[in-house]
């Protein structure tokens, strides 16, 4: 089934807000298993709204309009909806209720006029309770088509998506979908596509689709069927030879599982302390690290240790490194491990030091430039990187890329495996 969402709203159009609605919303619907053909976003402007509904309808199964169904003059959607299809607006006495509910609850004592606009609903259509605002969404069932409107706030237009919208879109559903998520780690998106071209190229059923993350590839394997039994048997023999294809380098292919929860599983199960050394990205690994709940069972001590002081006073580097080698080097990225490892009595450290930008950057450093030392048994050794993009774009995939040489030395030192390099980040 095809679906088009309108965006209503002369700021979206100016650019004044982002229109985080479209993408919150075709994110839903593909997840769903519909497809999105077209977006458009339109102005508070009754023809052109108008054109761009009677456009939609010829080339759409579902309609998703968000925006305009408030209590102002410029609010036009549900009006100008009703009258493409020919719809009377009627009051409705349980909207009625809701809004005069809505304002004693925030001992609000005059309703201005206006509110009562938002009674009217076209003839004959759902009607659908918001349970964060006054606007109700309101669902038009045409013979060939659905139209779904929905408030504009996103903390209204969630909500109400989640609770009434996907349960009404399931239900016109007649396949059912079934969706891996296969995500990777410390490996680059455009060797992935190539590698897996002959699978996405054949596909239907399943599509794989890729999406990159600031140093992670998620694979997206989704089948539809008659049952969900039916759905995943397809989904899992794609899934089985993405793993065959890239081994050590999959953590998971489950949705909700994150890198860290992985990397803090990991350690969990050899029994593994770890501490945290960080220069520049100044504790966001650790925060992301402290994200997964239990994780004070393997983080001992998180340092950030971003002046040379604190580099030589709180994990022992020596001077000599620092003036030698520079605070930017393998050889401080390694002894800023070390340092932890006898300092703290942990079973691993991981370091990381380097130029997030956009000052510091010389042409024998340029910015970008990250040492991620680590410290694990017997064995310590650092690994450089060469970033692109702005300060919090490098601090983010020096963090994420962070996590995966933890995750690796774990495999390798622990578990003996062989972990080739594939990453070309
Ligand atoms: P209200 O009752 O608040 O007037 P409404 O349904 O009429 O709600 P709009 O007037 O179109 O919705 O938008 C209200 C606010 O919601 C906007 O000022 C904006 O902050 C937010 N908003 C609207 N559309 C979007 C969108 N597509 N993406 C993100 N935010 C949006
Ligand atoms: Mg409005």
């Amino acid at each position: 089934m095809i679906v088009e969402l309108i965006s209503v709203g002369t700021e979206i159009l100016m650019g004044n807000i982002v229109n985080t609605n479209a993408a919150y919303l075709a994110e839903q619907c593909t997840m769903l298993g519909y497809s999105v053909y077209y977006q458009t976003t339109v102005g508070d402007n009754e023809k052109r709204l108008s054109d761009a509904i009677k456009t939609a309808m010829t080339r759409a199964d579902i309609i998703l309009l968000s925006g305009g169904l408030g209590p102002t003059m410029d609010d036009i959607t549900k009006e100008t909806v009703a009258k493409v299809c020919g719809l009377k607006l009627i009051e409705d006495e349980k909207v009625r209720e809701h809004i005069k509910r809505y304002f004693i609850n925030r001992k609000i004592k005059k309703i201005t006029d206006n509110n009562w606009k938002q009674t009217l609903v076209p003839e004959g259509a759902k009607v659908v309770e918001n349970s964060n605002g006054t606007a109700p969404g309101i669902i038009v069932e045409t013979k060939d088509c659905k139209i779904i409107l929905m408030p504009g706030p996103p903390n209204e237009l969630t909500v109400m998506m989640e609770e009434k919208i996907i349960p009404y879109l399931k239900k016109l559903q007649t396949n059912v979908f079934y969706t891996s998520m296969v995500k990777m780690s410390g490996i680059g998106e455009s060797y992935v596509e190539n590698q897996l071209m002959d699978l996405m190229k054949e596909q239907t059923n399943p599509t794989i689709a890729p999406y990159a993350k600031e140093g992670e590839v998620h694979i997206r394997v989704t089948a539809q069927g008659k049952s969900k039994e039916e759905a995943m048997a397809l989904v899992q023999p794609a899934v089985k030879e993405i793993y065959h294809r890239f081994g050590e380098f999959v953590f998971t292919d489950k949705e909700d599982v994150t890198l860290e929860q992985n990397v803090i599983e990991l350690l969990k199960k050899h029994g593994a302390t770890l501490s945290t050394v960080e220069s520049c990205t100044g504790g966001l690994l650790t925060g992301r690290l402290v994200n997964v709940s239990g994780a004070s069972s393997v983080i001992k001590q998180g340092l950030i240790t971003y002046s040379n002081e604190a580099k030589m006073t709180l994990v022992d580097v020596q001077e000599n490194t620092l003036n030698e080698y520079g605070a930017v080097s393998e050889q401080t990225a390694k002894e800023m491990a070390q340092g932890a490892v006898k300092r703290y009595h942990t079973d691993i450290a991981i370091s990381i030091t380097g130029i997030a930008g956009p000052e510091g950057g010389s042409k024998e450093k340029p910015v970008g430039l990250v040492y991620i030392g680590c410290c694990i048994g017997k064995h310590v050794f650092a690994k450089e990187f060469h970033f692109t993009g702005n300060r919090s774009k490098i601090r983010e995939a020096s963090v994420a890329n962070a996590l995966t040489v933890l995750r690796h030395a774990v495999l390798e030192v622990y578990e003996g495996k062989v972990i080739e390099n594939k990453s070309e980040q």
